[in-house]
């Protein structure tokens, strides 16, 4: 469906997934503030804006992928934003990649759907956004290999799908408009919790006398069995490959969740949600960031606030 895709920040994600988008063949015009970067893109030849708008103006649809949602609006509703102008949109969709609350997606996609399209096509009658947050983390998006989780319009969904696949091997549409972003925030509210109960109920077994793979063993073929246990253990030499056998370095740093975990707490209380547990791991991850882990791996919580090693 697409030929011209704009591509806004281009971090250590979103780097990633833009070389992945040159080799399936997109013909890409990309923007960031970070200049190096700006000048890394345009040495390869790809065509580098100064601004959110001029990317729009250039492209049929916009990728962005920021650090967080006043990122997000500032490239959206900024002096030169993407929807800058009023309302005559050059792109038909915009997608948003980024980790941001529900609510502001929302707001986005109103904003979107307000606006014409500036050069009717097709039957495409006005601009969609879609909000497409994805998990994987930067290995993932390196092999192209992301899951995608979708809100908005299905039709939307369905139109972008390939153009997701080509930086992704999963895409779920998870309906209206902010449900992709909601998704993204529960999936990584699960995952901290689970990091944390498999971490403190390690410890213990620790301090009882067993080890801790044996104890992984035990988990993992009983009904503790998780994600934490089997495919991310966060004690160090219980397994190959992970950040936890590797003093934590790489993987999804702390300071990332401590913000997905700031998202789903605002979320719950604006839905007047009881979310016990989603406040202390909110406050257990604000720690460990205070005590300069920001950049571990978040299964660090291990050793810094079960085991006791380090603080
Ligand atoms: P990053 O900080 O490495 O990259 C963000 C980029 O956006 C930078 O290059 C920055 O210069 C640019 N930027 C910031 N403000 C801008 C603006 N106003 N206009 C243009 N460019 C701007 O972040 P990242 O690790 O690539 O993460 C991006 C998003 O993906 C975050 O929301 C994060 O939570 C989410 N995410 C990250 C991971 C991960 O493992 N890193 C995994 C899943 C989701």
């Amino acid at each position: 469906h697409f030929q011209s895709v704009g591509f806004i920040g281009l971090g250590n994600m979103g780097s990633r997934m833009a070389n992945n988008l040159l080799k399936a063949g997109y013909n890409l015009t990309v923007h960031d503030v970070n200049r190096d970067v700006m000048k890394m893109y345009s040495d390869m030849g790809v065509s580098t804006k100064q601004t959110p708008f001029e990317v729009g103006e250039a492209s049929e649809v916009v990728i962005t992928m920021l650090p967080s949602a006043s990122h997000v609006l500032d490239v959206y509703n900024g002096p030169n934003g993407l929807l800058h102008g009023g309302s005559l949109l050059t792109p038909r969709l915009l997608i948003d990649s980024s980790t941001i609350d529900p609510q502001t997606s929302r707001k986005l996609s109103v904003s979107v759907s307000n606006c014409t399209l500036k050069d009717k096509k097709d039957d495409w009658k006005s601009p969609v956004m879609l909000d497409a947050p994805v998990s994987g983390g930067v290995v993932a998006a390196e092999a192209g290999s992301l899951t995608f989780m979708v809100g908005g319009t299905e039709d939307a969904y369905v139109v972008a799908k390939s153009l997701l696949l080509s930086m992704g091997k999963n895409t779920i549409f998870c309906g209206g408009p902010g449900n992709g972003s909601a998704a993204k925030i529960c999936n990584n509210l699960a995952m901290a919790i689970s990091m944390l109960g498999v971490s403190e109920a390690l410890t213990l077994g620790q301090s009882l006398g067993l080890t801790a793979s044996t104890l992984t063993q035990i988990f993992n073929s009983s009904s503790a069995r998780c994600w934490s246990s089997d495919s991310y253990n966060p004690v160090p030499g219980v397994m190959p490959g992970v950040p936890s056998s590797r003093n934590y370095t790489g993987g999804f740093a702390s300071k990332l969740m401590a913000k997905d975990l700031n998202l789903a707490s605002a979320s719950a209380e604006e839905v007047g949600l009881k979310s016990p547990l989603t406040s202390l791991a909110k406050n257990i991850f604000a720690e460990i960031c205070k005590n300069g882990h920001e950049n571990e791996d978040f299964s660090c919580v291990f050793r810094h606030y079960y085991s006791g090693k380090d603080e």
